[in-house]
């Protein structure tokens, strides 16, 4: 199934009112861009400026809590990000799982929780440098896709709202990029893991790769086996910076 090149720019916590001017240069930059679908991830406090500022790319919070409403002090539900026209979540990021003790069990209630409430989810998953250098990343990465994706009713909806992201962890913000064949290998092995659980509607699933994605490194990336888009940190806050990875994505037919 070919499907549309998934370019998606976390800003983590980063970015103020002054930073729309960025979203919005990147918007433009992606009506010239169609055969990449492009989205933005501000900081909830920025969702609902960047949604109206905006209007070609998808915009998504960086995380949702598992309940629709109720006592949970500085949480968002993924019901309040679909009011406020949010298309899309990100969870299990590693710098959540990290910094708020997040497992995969409480990523995928966070994800069927998203998905009932209409919105798309990417699901990120990736080794640490010693799970590597012990030869275990395949091992892990498997673990949290089979632990982290949705299970019971969701499964039904979920292959066409899904996308996982593989972000090493050693790669993320410190310039180290995973090496293309070893992106392609990780990748086979999520893609086998996903055609476990959902069958032939796997193959509605894009998997991102995202670790240190630049302008100089997005089309060997993006044009690896198996790449179906970029999660991009650092590179997305500019649109200097991230215009050449959209452009990067472009299809032969461009
Ligand atoms: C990320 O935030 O998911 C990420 C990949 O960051 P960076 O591109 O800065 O490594």
């Amino acid at each position: 199934m070919s499907q549309r090149p998934y370019i998606v720019g976390n800003w983590k916590m980063n970015g103020s009112r002054v930073m729309l001017a960025e979203a919005r240069a990147i918007d433009r930059a992606a009506q010239r861009h169609p055969h990449a679908e492009v989205a933005l991830a501000p900081p909830f406090p920025l969702l609902g400026a960047l949604r109206e500022a905006v209007s070609a790319i998808g915009v998504g919070g960086q995380d949702c809590h598992t309940a629709a409403k109720g006592a949970h002090t500085g949480d968002v539900s993924a019901a309040m990000l679909a009011d406020i026209g949010a298309d899309f979540v990100i969870l299990g990021h590693s710098e959540r799982r990290r910094d708020h003790g997040e497992t995969d069990a409480l990523v995928r209630a966070k994800a069927e929780a998203a998905l009932a409430a209409g919105l798309g989810v990417i699901i990120c998953v990736g080794e640490t440098l010693e799970e590597r250098d012990a030869g275990q990343a395949e091992a892990v990465v498997a673990r949290q896709v089979e632990g982290s994706v949705p299970a019971g009713e969701a499964v039904a909806v979920a292959a066409s709202r899904l996308a996982l992201a593989y972000e090493p962890v050693w790669a993320i913000g410190t310039g180290r990029v995973a090496a293309v064949e070893d992106v392609v290998a990780m990748h086979a092995a999520v893609r086998a893991r996903l055609t476990a659980i959902f069958g032939e509607e796997a193959a509605k699933v894009r998997i991102l790769y995202g670790g240190s994605v630049n302008g100089e490194n997005a089309a060997a990336l993006l044009g690896a086996e198996g790449v179906g888009g970029a999660l991009v940190g650092g590179a997305s806050l500019t649109a200097d910076a991230f215009l050449p990875i959209i452009a990067a994505a472009a299809a032969p037919e461009d």
